[in-house]
Order: structure tokens, then sequence, then C-alpha cells
């Protein structure tokens, strides 16, 4: 079996292991497999040499949470994502997976059925919720608290003609934690635009099925963002995993529509520091500043985060160069035991950044806030804690 990868990427690695400090799977492991140069050589011996496809090289592709840093880190410029999204998607594709019927029933449910339909998730969001209130839920799952109130409010939002510009609402994030997009709404209102939340058939923008090697569905999400997000007005994205699956549709679907599509696209935070400061309080509190991985190593907007937030906040960084968290996608719950590890390091970066003071951390990815909330901290998004410290009272 051929991973159809790019021969010209495989080679460009040169073995020199500069990336190693930055992966969070070799951090916690020590594997030479487990790393981005082992992985880049397991992909190259399947690839090049015919290596057959064994359980050590899917664990091996499993077990990256995806987060890139070795891309940033490369001297040799290995485009690192790409890579593994082949290797994922080939492995998908072409080859029978170990997986349990169970495991493989799941996961055609939640990626097949419910996250393309935005009403399905919203319906089944009520026995989540309802067995989140009678403590069903396992708190390694991770998932916030569901807000009634919120769920039954729908988002205020111009009509699509009078607006200047779009939040993407998308799907889980949409139905678990609206009210992000509510402050972030609020916030932009603040800042003098008129924005509109996105047309409900827009929903999934596939991140997570290209993570999962699932690159056609990605790919026929991405074609029903583009087609039911008409128009030149930039595009809003709270969702830092989200908005690096955007920012990529250029590459994914290959086409000029496509790209123009992709050049809207804009992190919150990012739109927002552009724009004249907002009238904020300045509150002084600490606020320790998690920079998800899609926001730093893809988007390369990281810093706008810690400009916005610094206008009223605190804002601490961690000395950890920016570790990975573990949440990835759906990493957390693929992956139980080394997500954990890898959060339990994060976790203590945090606390250490954080010093004496209680520990507020503010994440602009939802995946993030929730693993890292699971662990026990009070995570905000950017918006929620700008929210708050609004001077005026915008609705
Ligand atoms: S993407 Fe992240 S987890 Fe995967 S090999 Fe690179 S640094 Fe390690
Ligand atoms: S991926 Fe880049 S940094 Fe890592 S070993 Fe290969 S060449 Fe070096």
């Amino acid at each position: 079996m051929t991973l159809g990868l790019d021969d010209e990427a495989l080679v460009a690695c040169v073995a020199c292991g500069l990336c190693l400090p930055h992966c969070p799977t070799y951090r916690v492991t020590g594997l030479e497999i487990a790393s981005p140069r082992g992985r880049i050589a397991a992909m190259r011996a399947v690839q090049s040499d015919a290596a057959a496809i064994g359980v050590e090289f899917e664990t091996a592709m499993e077990e990256c949470v995806q987060c890139r840093a070795c891309e940033a880190a490369c001297p040799s410029g290995v485009p690192f994502g790409q890579l593994m999204e082949g290797a994922r998607a080939a492995l998908y594709r072409d080859h029978p997976r170990g997986h349990s019927s169970i495991r493989r029933v799941l996961e055609w449910f939640g990626y097949r059925v419910v996250l393309p339909r935005r009403w399905l998730l919203q319906t089944l969001t009520w026995p989540l919720l309802a067995a989140q209130r009678l403590h069903l839920v396992p708190r390694r799952f991770g998932v916030s608290r569901i807000s009634v109130p919120s769920l039954l409010r729908p988002l205020p939002g111009a009509a699509p003609l009078h607006a200047d510009v779009i939040l993407f609402t998308g799907c889980v994030m949409n139905a678990w934690q609206r009210d992000v997009h509510r402050d972030a709404l609020r916030v932009m209102r603040a800042a003098g635009a008129v924005p509109a939340v996105s047309d409900r058939r827009a929903s999934c923008c596939g991140a997570l099925h290209l993570h999962a090697g699932r690159a056609d569905e990605a790919r026929a999400l991405a074609r029903r963002v583009i087609v039911h997000l008409p128009g030149d007005e930039p595009i809003v994205v709270d969702s830092a995993g989200c908005g690096a699956a955007m920012k990529d549709y250029g590459t994914l679907l290959g086409t000029p529509e496509a790209a123009a599509f992709a050049a809207r696209v804009c992190d919150f935070s990012e739109w927002l520091v552009a724009r004249p400061p907002l009238d904020l309080v300045v509150s002084g509190r600490s606020v320790v500043v998690q920079d998800p991985c899609h926001l730093q190593h893809v988007q390369h907007a990281a810093d706008a985060v810690h400009g916005v937030l610094a206008r009223a906040y605190a804002v601490v960084g961690t000395d950890d160069d920016g570790l990975c968290c573990g949440a990835g996608g759906v990493y957390a719950a693929a992956q139980p035991r080394l997500a954990g590890e890898i959060r339990d390091r994060k976790v203590a970066a945090i606390r250490a950044a954080a010093g004496d003071a209680s520990v507020l951390v503010a994440s602009a990815n939802p995946g993030c806030a929730m693993h890292l909330g699971a662990a026990g901290l009070d995570v905000r998004h950017p918006a929620e804690l700008l929210a708050d410290a609004l001077m005026d009272s915008t609705p």
C-alpha cells in the first residue's frame, strides 16, 4: 500500500531532531516512534520501502495529537500537518482498522450522522444535558456544563444583508458553548461592527473529520460552508481549530473559490486587535493565556489573544514553549491516557505561571477549554473575558 504522500515532503526531513522537544507525545513517552522524526521515518518506510502497515505504524499515527508544533520548529520546512493528514486519510481509506465494532459504529454515527446535522446535534444535546445533571457523563470527557437558558435562546445577529462581518457559529460550539458566541457578538458590536451569525446550513467546518483522516467528508463539509457563506465580509471564527481548518480550505479543495473564501477567515482576537481599542474596565486580574496549537502554529495569531486581553487583564504566559495541552479534536476521548499525561504537564505549567494567584485561564479553542476544564481549571474564552470587562452596556 502507498500512502500517497508527497515524496519531496517526506525526504525533506533530515532527522536533525530539533522538533523533538516540541512534541508532546515524545515528551511524555520518550519514544522515537512517538516523535515527529520517528513518525516521518515510519511513513517513509511504508511509502518508499514498501514496509507493511502494522499495529505499530497505526498506533504511531493515531497517537499524534496533530498539534503541528514540530512543523513550526522544523528548520527544513517539513509540512508535517499535511503528511499526517495524508497518512491518516490513507489509513482510513485503504487499511482495515483494528478498532472494535462499537468504536467504528460510534465514529460513523458521530462523523457521518450527527456532526453534519446541526438540528440532530442540538436535539441530542438535551439528553446529554440531562445525563450531565445526573452526573452520568464522566468528567474525563471534558464536556463543559451546558446551560438550559443558553440552549433555548437563539443567538442575536443582524440580517446578513445589513451585516459587515459574520460570526461563524459551527456545530459543537453552537450547541455546548453558545454563550461564548453571545459574548463574541457583544464584543464585536462594542467594537463598532454589525455582526450577523453564519447561516445554520454552514455548520460543521470539517476540522474533526480531517483530523480523523475522513478527507472526503471534510471536503464535502467545506464545500457546504462555502456555498452557504457567500459575499465578501470577513468571517470571524471564535474556535481556533475551526478557524485553522477554514483558513486552509484553499489547499483542501484546490479551487480559486475556496482560496478566496479562506482569505476572508480570521480568528476572533485577530479581527479584534486590528480595530480601535474597546472601552474596557481595567480589572488588573491575572489571566494565564493558553495558546491553542492551531492558533499558534497554524494560524500564527496567538499574539492577538495576548494583545486584546492585555487591555483589561494582567496577561501571563506559560514557560513551556507553548506545549500542547493534549486536547487535539477528539484526541482526549480517543487517547485518554496520553491526553491526560500531556495535560498534566500543561496544568503544572499554568499553575506555575499563576504563582499564588487564583488560576484564571484564557483559551481561544473550545476543545482545549473543555480538556483543561476537566482538570479543574477555570477556563474562559477571550470573548467571555472581554465581555465581562466591557464598560458600556452593549447588549
Ligand atoms: S503534530 Fe504534535 S504530536 Fe504530532 S508529531 Fe508533531 S509535535 Fe508530535
Ligand atoms: S521534522 Fe524537521 S526538525 Fe524534525 S527531525 Fe525532521 S528535519 Fe529535523
